[in-house]
């Protein structure tokens, strides 16, 4: 009796420590005004009950890219202060590489598997193998296509970024006005990321009125992702693909806009163009677009060369994914907000969508340093 009362007592006092160490982990997760986020606060508080002793396996495609690598590290930070133990691989691009990664985290005995694939369609096998260990599966950012076996998918409206890009080429020229004819290269992301056709086809469904009046002209005629995408995001193949356009198509014309769906082909985009003039008074740099908003291209837009960037804050996405995570697992409702746009080729892979932000020369320092997700000295020229 003596002995089961202590028990209970230490029960108790244990409750309260695991409380109370929860409490202090939420005044970390400084939320940036993002419904999503505020949730996730909200609730993180309550996951220690069902994140003890479980492994989170993050396998993430490269760090090639800085995007990923704050992926990666803000799911760490926000994972374990939730109390689960995370294991966090980096594949460089290389799809054997992220496949054996993944079979060894499940060897390891990972509880959830949180995948950005490199090629969406490479991994219906290793997640067999992990649905016949009962593993929660998160598609993180990029659709896993082909595959019954993932549970959810936590992503930016991937649509919208598109449409962002395109809108911004609309307004910089004044095409509502109807001004033109412009010329305009369109660039698409990797063939193999399901992203890269979302956001392809967002900034078509605003450009392609353009195109169809003349306002835009494609000198070059390539259109359509057959032929315009860049594979594995390429900085170097995109910086190629420029010069090829302006010997081929603009000896004797200059170009307006380009449609670039991410910071690093921007990159390339835009020393094509220095190479052969761009970016004086006489040949002022087209538009150009981007994603991520990468510090060196953020540095590109104060320096006047790139114009556009889309930023989709990686601290909203580590939380929401943490937030579904611990929802699933605890088997309490997880917070999805699309069940009707990702179709997987098996299945509509329920998801949450967050929102992209359009960033500019007009408000960068206001959405990445105001709000704390860079710091103002990264910037100093
Ligand atoms: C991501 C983008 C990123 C691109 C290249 C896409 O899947 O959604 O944010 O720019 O991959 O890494």
């Amino acid at each position: 009796m003596k002995n089961t009362k202590l028990f209970l007592m230490l029960i108790a006092l244990f409750g309260v420590l695991i409380l109370s160490a929860c409490g202090s982990n939420n005044s970390n997760n400084a939320a940036t005004g993002n419904d999503a986020a505020t949730t996730t606060e909200e609730t993180t508080g309550e996951t220690s009950s069902v994140a003890e002793g479980k492994l989170i396996g993050i396998s993430m495609p490269t760090k090639s890219s800085q995007r990923w690598i704050d992926d990666g590290n803000n799911m760490v930070k926000y994972f374990e202060e939730a109390g689960f133990q995370t294991d966090l691989q980096y594949a460089e691009d290389d799809i054997p590489n992220q496949l054996s990664q993944i079979e060894n985290m499940i060897t390891k005995g990972v509880d959830v598997l949180v995948i950005a694939a490199i090629d969406g369609t490479t991994l219906s096998d290793v997640l067999q193998q992990a649905a016949d260990q009962g593993i929660l599966v998160i598609a993180y950012d990029r659709l896993i296509r082909d595959s019954a076996n993932v549970d959810y998918y936590s992503t930016f409206d991937n649509f919208q970024v598109g449409v962002i890009q395109g809108s911004y080429i609309v307004n910089a020229l004044g095409l509502e006005d109807g001004n033109g004819p412009f010329n305009i290269e369109l660039f698409g992301g990797s063939p193999d990321d399901n992203n890269a056709y979302f956001f392809y086809d967002g900034a078509m469904s605003v450009l392609q009125p353009y195109i169809d009046n003349g306002q835009l002209v494609v000198q070059s005629g390539q259109e359509g992702m057959d032929v315009v995408s860049t594979l594995r995001w390429d900085g170097a193949t995109a910086q190629a693909r420029m010069d090829n356009l302006l010997s081929a198509y603009y000896t004797d014309k200059k170009v307006d806009a380009v449609l670039s769906p991410y910071d690093g082909l921007s990159i390339g985009i835009i020393s094509s163009l220095k190479g052969v003039g761009y970016g004086t008074a006489d040949l002022p740099m087209p538009v150009v677009t981007g994603q991520d908003a990468e510090v060196p291209s953020i540095k590109s837009i104060i320096a006047g060369e790139q114009t556009e960037t889309v930023f989709k804050d990686t601290r909203e996405l580590a939380r929401i994914t943490v937030q579904m995570v611990d929802a699933a697992l605890k088997g309490e409702e997880v917070p999805i907000n699309d069940t009707e746009t990702y179709e997987n080729g098996v299945k509509i892979v329920p998801s949450y969508l967050l929102v992209p932000v359009d960033v500019d020369a007009t408000n960068w320092k206001e959405v990445l340093v105001d709000s704390g997700y860079y710091t103002a000295d990264q910037f100093e020229q």
